[in-house]
């Protein structure tokens, strides 16, 4: 198995030559096992449920394909693919990544994500639009409008999958996809796919074939994991003396409330330069602005609530401090994926209060993995 990831090549995937200069362009060397797996099913038309780890390529393994079959914009004007996104960030950042990938064709991408001027994406879908990434409110909302047409269709992502089809999202998802073409092809993906999710999946696709490359990398296996057990009343001197002791070249701090999350980050902009907070109740314009410093290297550490959990690529991300408890092993999963991204290091630490022993024990049984127990020195917690 191994064997066969290192000989990988993208040479097996029938790729164009304009695809293969812009993978040479982007630094891409060899596929990434999902890629891999996924590309040559994709160009098949095969509707496809794939799961992989964080941080392994999932967006360019969707992407490659439908750039690859995207007729021009003279041949057809309305969207040919849809990528469905929870989050604005992520909706930006993956429609970024496939505009990279475009590289060297004239490829019109439309990020149609909530909180952005509804006008200019009016607009741009009037000029005519190939590729649509956008997030379930806004997509659903162009609908009602009749500004985004599906007619021509003939594929749709569901990126971060069992998150698109949690009970939240649902009623948009079905409206989309109901929109869509019948004879569409649907693809997919996610880092975590429980069972009850897939079976649900399945139901929107045609025999689709089931990828699982999480089965021999185990989840986040790059990333080096701790907990610490610690007083509730104690966690912010906690988080101070973890910060000094491991100077995070940049670091991000998942919080449970919004509430918390500004007021942590005010707590430590006592202390440190360079924090900044991020959470859905903050203006687009400023979730994108704390975003662009991060990715800048201009912020250090980021208090955030799980809206940054999802799907977002910043391989400078040293260091994730869980310090409250994810809702569940899942979301603890994809936020420990934030750093550790394409086989680099990471390192996770989580605060446990007497009382969520047992959710410690579910996220060992989860990623197969004891997490070492640390502690700061001279630290009573
Ligand atoms: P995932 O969705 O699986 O969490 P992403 O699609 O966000 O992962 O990709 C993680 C990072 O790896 C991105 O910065 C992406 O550009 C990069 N990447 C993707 N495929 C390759 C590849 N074949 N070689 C090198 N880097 C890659
Ligand atoms: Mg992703």
């Amino acid at each position: 198995k191994e064997q066969q990831t290192q000989e990988a090549s993208f040479d097996d995937l029938d790729l164009s030559p304009v695809m293969r200069r812009a993978l040479k362009k982007a630094g891409f060397e060899k596929p990434s096992p999902i890629q891999h797996a996924l590309i040559p099913l994709a160009l098949d038309g095969l509707d496809v449920i794939g799961q992989a780890r964080t941080g392994t390529g999932k967006t360019a393994a969707f992407s490659i394909p439908i750039l690859e079959q995207l007729d021009s914009l003279e041949d057809c004007r309305d969207p040919q693919a849809i990528i469905v996104v929870p989050t604005r960030e992520l909706a930006d950042q993956v429609g970024a990544e496939a505009a990279r990938l475009a590289y060297g064709e004239p490829t019109e991408i439309a990020v149609l994500a909530g909180g952005k001027n509804i006008t200019r994406q009016l607009r741009q879908l009037e000029n005519g639009v190939q590729i649509v990434v956008g997030t379930p409110g806004r997509l659903h909302d162009h609908l009602q409008r009749k500004s985004l047409r599906t007619n021509k269709v003939w594929c749709v992502v569901l990126d971060e999958a069992d998150r698109m089809l949690d009970i939240g999202f649902r009623p948009q998802i079905e409206r989309i996809l109901r929109n869509c073409p019948r004879d569409r092809q649907t693809l997919l993906l996610s880092a975590t796919l429980p069972t009850t999710v897939r079976r649900l999946a399945e139901s929107y696709m045609v025999e689709p074939e089931v990828i699982d490359c999480s089965k021999n990398e185990m989840a986040v296996e790059t990333i080096e994991q701790h907990y610490f057990t610690v007083d509730q009343n104690k966690k912010s001197d906690l988080l101070e003396k973890l910060l000094h002791r491991e100077k995070p070249s940049q670091a991000i701090v998942f919080c449970r409330t919004k509430r918390g999350t500004d007021r942590l980050c005010r707590q430590l902009s006592h202390q440190f330069d360079e924090c900044g907070s991020m959470h859905g109740d903050m203006q687009q314009r400023e979730r994108d602005r704390v975003l662009q410093r991060l990715r800048d290297g201009k912020l250090k550490i980021l208090v955030a609530t799980d809206v940054v959990g999802r799907g977002i690529d910043i391989s400078t991300i040293s260091h994730i401090i869980n310090y409250d408890v994810p809702q569940d092993c899942d979301d603890y999963v994809h936020r420990v994926g934030r750093t550790g991204r394409m086989g680099r290091d990471g390192i996770a630490f989580t605060f446990i209060v007497p009382g969520e022993g047992e959710f410690l024990t579910s996220i060992e049984q989860r990623i197969n993995k004891q997490l070492k127990r640390d502690q700061i020195d001279g630290f009573e917690a």
